[in-house]
């Protein structure tokens, strides 16, 4: 549908859901503008460079590509004249500590294999759990996933289909309802932690990432992240929008119950009929409208709200490429219910972690100089409100730790072949990303956080400020952010029709 031409909107934050909204919006012919507060477009996904290697900041793990298809399609553009995706196999390599270590991905008789020699119980465990996942997938992401939830109505009429496939039951516990070994149920269970959830925690449905993976794979964009952003970038600027860096917002101004403008650090104003934000809900609330009624309660409501954990990130280059490692690994710990237990709830930094490691130069050798290879490694660590540590004193210790620990189990030689490194610690969540508490992820997505009990794609009370991208319907993650812009814009172009400028 197409808004009327003299429509203009204009969106904060230039995250994956900032950037999709504003697509779809300039596609439809709402003139759009994207404000954002840093230097570099992507959000989450921002991209570090030093020394002939590339960091991609956030997002590795692409999934779905048929969303990002769809988005390219509807602006009438290819994806593949915009950014090539490259397909990662394993999606990724699970480790212990006891050596044990099991290839993810989407060759059937190999998963078969693997679990048959792990636990030969678990092959048709494992198939009856795919089947759940799969109907999850269904009802959950392909049916859900991109509808706004605006009224309790919504909820209720999803109820049903929730109820059948036990929402209310943890990821975990579904898992283990189906698989009897230990280590085979942290596999299954962990990727809830991708999109912030405690796999103890979170609804069921999050089992939906495993079929979510299983039905489109795993994939990476040739130059890294970064390369899809700047797609994205350039999509929006063909069709016509505009984009302004170091543009931090400082407030929304309002007339009533209308929003009007937002007005930058540096005092400029950009007015339009509706305005959308891709920033962290708290500070859209608390900071940005907490001169108005409507910005002072939302922000209490939601500061009561339970909030994602928090990451420990370390980017570094190496003057070897090692390649015995895959494109994604999880270094699984000693422990893994206490651990998550103490990420989610504890007061103090864990004595053991849990880690991620990237190394992208198994896909794309590109990302570093020749020979050289470039990683980040991450800890998820509690939110700035559950530990009270002081980061520019344990960053570094803890970066030491965490290398070493590498240097030990994964990397040999590590630390002689350190080329750069840097770190980025829930402080800097707060403060570069004005992220609520530091947290990585926005709101816990914990059932009671999810779908209409989330903060709403539009506002209840402002009719034309509306909401994108992690800390709305529904939730953070790639795939999760991008179909809340589709939510967002379908809403948004509606409205527009209804009510032209
Ligand atoms: C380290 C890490 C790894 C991850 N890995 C994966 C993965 O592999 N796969 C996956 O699917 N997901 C992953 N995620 C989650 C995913 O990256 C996020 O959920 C998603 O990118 C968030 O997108 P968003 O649209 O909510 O915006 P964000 O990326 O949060 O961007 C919001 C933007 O708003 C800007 N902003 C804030 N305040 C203002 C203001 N006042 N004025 C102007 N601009 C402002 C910020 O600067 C930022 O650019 C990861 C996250 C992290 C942190």
């Amino acid at each position: 549908m197409s808004a009327g031409r003299a429509t203009t909107a204009v969106v904060i934050g230039s995250g994956f859901g900032g950037l999709a909204l504003a697509i779809r919006l300039q596609a439809a012919g709402i003139q759009t503008t994207l404000l954002e507060k840093r230097d570099k477009p992507g959000g989450r996904a921002y991209v570090y460079e030093d020394q002939g290697f590339t960091f991609d900041a956030g997002p590795t793990v692409i999934t779905d590509p048929s969303a990002l298809e769809e988005l390219f399609a509807a602006a009438g553009r290819r994806m593949a004249d915009y950014v090539e995706l490259l397909p990662v196999s394993p999606f990724y390599r699970l480790c212990w500590e006891d050596g044990y270590a099991f290839d993810y991905g989407n060759n059937q008789a190999e998963l078969d294999r693997q679990i048959a020699a792990k636990s030969p119980a678990d092959v048709d465990g494992y198939r009856r759990f795919l089947a759940y996942s799969r109907a999850v997938f269904e009802e959950g992401y392909l049916k859900l996933g991109a509808v706004p939830f605006l009224n309790f109505r919504d909820m209720i009429r999803a109820g049903p289909q929730l109820a059948r496939l036990q929402a209310w039951r943890s990821v975990y516990s579904k898992v283990a309802q189906f698989i009897e070994d230990d280590q085979l149920r942290q596999a299954f269970s962990f990727h809830s932690l991708l999109v912030g959830g405690n796999p103890f925690a979170t609804s069921s449905i999050y089992a939906l990432i495993h079929a979510l993976e299983r039905q489109w794979g795993v994939w990476f964009p040739r130059g890294g992240t970064g390369a899809l952003v700047s797609g994205l970038v350039r999509l929006f600027t063909d069709l016509g929008g505009t984009v302004h860096l170091n543009a931090e917002v400082a407030e929304i101004e309002m007339a009533g119950e209308h929003a009007t403008a937002f007005v930058t650090k540096d005092g400029r104003r950009f007015a339009a009929d509706r305005v959308a934000s891709n920033a962290d809900v708290v500070h859209t609330y608390g900071d940005l409208l907490g001169g108005s009624d409507r910005g002072r309660t939302e922000a209490a409501r939601l500061k009561r709200q339970r909030f994602s954990m928090s990451l420990f990130v370390i980017y570094f280059g190496l003057s070897r490429h090692h390649e015995q490692l895959a494109h994604h690994t999880v270094c699984f710990g000693p422990r893994y219910r206490p651990l998550i237990d103490e990420i989610f709830r504890g007061v103090s930094l864990p004595a053991d972690f849990s880690l991620y490691l990237h190394s992208p130069c198994a896909t794309d050798p590109s990302l570093a100089p020749a020979g050289a290879g470039s990683y980040y490694v991450l800890a998820p660590v509690p939110h700035l409100g559950n530990a009270d540590i002081d980061w520019a004193v344990e960053g570094p210790l803890y970066r030491d730790r965490i290398l070493s620990y590498l240097e030990a189990r994964y990397m040999p030689n590590l630390k002689s072949e350190l080329v750069t490194s840097r770190i980025f610690t829930p402080a800097d969540f707060k403060t570069e990303l004005n992220s609520h508490l530091g947290s990585a992820f926005s709101l816990d997505p914990v059932l009671t956080q999810s779908a209409w009990f989330r903060p709403h794609n539009r506002d209840d009370r402002i009719a034309n400020l509306y909401l994108v991208g992690a800390g709305t319907h529904p939730g953070a993650g790639v795939p999760g952010v991008v179909g809340s812009a589709k939510a967002t814009a379908g809403l948004m172009i509606a409205d527009a029709a209804a009510s032209p400028a």
